[in-house]
């Protein structure tokens, strides 16, 4: 072993670069916050060959004092912070004294700076250390200057993606930094062409048409917004309708004090808010912006300060998370038909993404993911696949889902108050207006005052049923009912084994469930709700449910997937006719129903259609 020796300053400095210049993409980011940390209200970034040949950023903030531009160079040299005080406190995106040490290190540097009133230039160039200070012109502000980046690291630089794929985390630095402050302007150029120019935005609408430019207009459309403020917290910004969901979990962004930050906690909520609406494998998008007292969260946790540390964050994921569920659950037809998507052309809809909110185009084609979970094996099923009890064409005052006396009563007062509305002349239209036919067996044909819904009726009344059950075991045990005969079922050892064990958590979802045999079980009651389903797969999916989620601990904490799972079996099926009443009296419930816009698989349950929209397609008026 050879005796230990102290690195060179320039040594050191290459190594921290290590970490914070990992591509030109986090140089920029370094820059810009320098920038926005000097109180600049407008920047101007120049691109060359994706970053590799050049990286300039320019502002008008309060520039660098003639003898602090060198040692705004070498490492641990900040105006940002004085002592362990302000650490606990940082109001700046800069605090730890090594951007400009570590890029200087790697790439070659300049930096002209006007403070007061004369401009002042300094030079660095790789591991030359002192820098060379000049005077040069310079209106009150900074410029920094990057020149091939990692030129003498030749093993960092060919870690290098092609030069769309670096301009193009440059360009997603630059948005995340515009979301985070409207007040500044930003422009971005790239090989002398103009990629984004966005002006200071003041105001709700200005700020909107910001997050536009930056998340698409899609976005804008099928988002809603966001505020609370509670305990401390503040949350406010935009969250996509469920209906809007990606692929990718590429349109999320999150601010904490106006930092973009990833951390798992905030994943964690927002997912969770979403579960219940969102098909399984999409991502949500999202700008939100969370606010609290400086002292209440740690950003000192990594040299990219990407991350943070919250104090306590179980409250802040309860925040987030009750916030999130509520604003999602608020989402009513009426707020859907005010977006902006009602006014939008067919065919124009957006990026082709599957799962983009319906209501713009039906030409589009269905947004029905393949392998879609509907129950009954597709969306048509044959003759043989409906269930008894549900003749076609049986419609005189058939009780919708043909049911008992409570469910005849609720639907007689639906009737009612659907007459009393239709009887009052200026009685204001409901969102989703009133049913005119029946297609298919399938969907539900409604008019509103602005156009056509099309309501997929076993989608939506799934997601109605599924809320009732929630809302049931939530206040009382679901209630059950007795079989008019008891059905026995054979079934796997396992699964009986599996009914046995956790008969009392059964009963807790309002199913009784003995075993009988080794390989069989009788069924004696099943909800209330559920009374006109299909008893058999209701109790085959519950008990493949229960043995997946093992114990009655796990059968709990998923106990909405259970609830889930036995609501899609006690929903009506395609190919039932339904009488008008029935079919107001559904779109009354989904009104009145959380989360009515999607059922519970997250497939859109309605859409629309504008009359504006209908004349396009019929090139009406033009
Ligand atoms: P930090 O931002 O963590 O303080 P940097 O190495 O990024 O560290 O910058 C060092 C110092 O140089 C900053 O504290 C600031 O005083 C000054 N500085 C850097 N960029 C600018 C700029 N664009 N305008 C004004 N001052 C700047
Ligand atoms: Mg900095």
């Amino acid at each position: 072993m050879s005796r230990i020796k102290r690195l060179s300053q320039r040594l050191a400095n290459q190594i921290a670069a290590g970490e914070v210049v990992e591509r030109p993409a986090s140089v920029v980011k370094e820059l810009l916050e320098n920038s926005l940390d000097a109180g600049a209200g407008r920047v101007q970034v120049d691109i060359e060959q994706g970053g590799g040949k050049l990286i300039r950023v320019r502002d008008d903030g309060g520039g660098i004092h003639k003898d602090d531009m060198a040692l705004a160079l070498s490492r641990h040299a900040t105006s940002k912070i004085g002592g362990l005080k302000d650490l606990e406190a940082i109001a700046s995106l800069g605090f730890r004294g090594e951007a400009l040490a570590s890029i200087s290190s790697v790439s070659r540097l300049s930096m002209t700076s006007n403070a007061d009133s004369s401009g002042w230039q300094v030079q660095v160039e790789g591991a030359e250390m002192e820098a060379r200070l000049s005077p040069a012109a310079h209106a009150r502000g900074t410029t920094v200057e990057v020149r091939d980046l990692f030129f003498n690291t030749p093993a960092r630089k060919k870690f290098l993606r092609t030069e769309k794929t670096e301009f193009n985390r440059i360009e997603d630095v630059v948005k995340r930094l515009a979301l985070s402050r409207f007040d500044v302007g930003f422009s971005l150029n790239h090989n002398g062409r103009n990629i984004h120019t966005l002006l200071p935005a003041e105001g709700d609408a200005e700020r909107r048409r910001r997050v536009g430019l930056v998340c698409g207009p899609a976005f804008v459309d099928n988002s809603v917004a966001v505020m609370r403020e509670a305990a401390g917290l503040r949350l406010w910004g935009w969250v996509s309708l469920p209906t809007f969901s990606r692929s990718q979990a590429d349109l999320q962004y999150f601010y904490v004090n106006g930092r973009s930050i990833r951390d798992k906690v905030v994943t964690h909520a927002v997912k969770q808010a979403y579960s219940d609406v969102l098909y399984h494998g999409r991502h949500p998008a999202y700008v939100l912006y969370l606010e609290l007292a400086a002292a209440g969260v740690d950003v000192n946790v990594h040299p990219t300060k990407h991350e943070v540390r919250f104090r306590d964050s179980r409250m802040v994921h309860d925040f987030l998370y009750s916030t999130l569920h509520r604003a999602l659950a608020d989402v009513t037809p009426a707020d859907v038909m005010a977006g902006d998507g009602a006014a939008t052309a067919p065919g124009d809809s957006s990026d082709g993404d599957a799962a983009q909110q319906p209501h713009l185009s039906l030409r589009g084609g269905y947004p029905y993911p393949a392998g879609g979970a509907l129950a009954g094996g597709g969306h048509y099923p044959d003759a043989s696949a409906i269930p008894a009890g549900y003749p076609p064409g049986h419609t005189a005052g058939s009780p919708y889902p043909a049911a008992g006396p409570a469910l005849q009563q609720h639907i007689q007062d639906q009737v009612a108050a659907y007459e009393r509305l239709q009887a009052a002349p200026d009685a204001e239209i409901p969102p989703l207006g009133y049913a005119i036919a029946q297609l298919h067996g399938v969907y539900i044909l409604a008019q509103n005052e602005q156009g056509l819904i099309i309501v997929d009726m076993h989608a939506a009344h799934e997601r109605i049923t599924y809320e009732r059950m929630k809302a049931a075991r939530q206040h009382e045990r679901l209630k059950m009912q007795p079989l008019l005969v008891p059905l026995s079922l054979a079934v796997s050892q396992a699964e009986a084994d599996a009914a046995e064990a956790q008969q009392g958590v059964l009963r807790g979802f309002g199913l009784e469930i003995e075993r009988a045999a080794a390989e069989s079980v009788i069924v004696r009651q099943i909800p209330t709700l559920l009374r006109e389903g299909n008893v058999e797969q209701l109790v085959r999916d519950v008990l493949s449910d229960i043995m997946e989620f093992g114990n009655s601990e796990r059968i709990k904490s998923h106990q909405d997937e259970l609830l889930s799972t036995m609501a899609c079996h006690g929903s009506v099926r395609a190919n039932r006719q339904l009488s008008i009443p029935e079919m107001n009296a559904l779109l009354r419930d989904m009104e009145a129903t959380e989360h009515s816009g999607q059922c519970n698989h997250g497939r859109p349950t309605w859409v629309y259609q504008s009359m504006a929209q209908l004349d396009k397609l019929f090139m009406r008026g033009q």
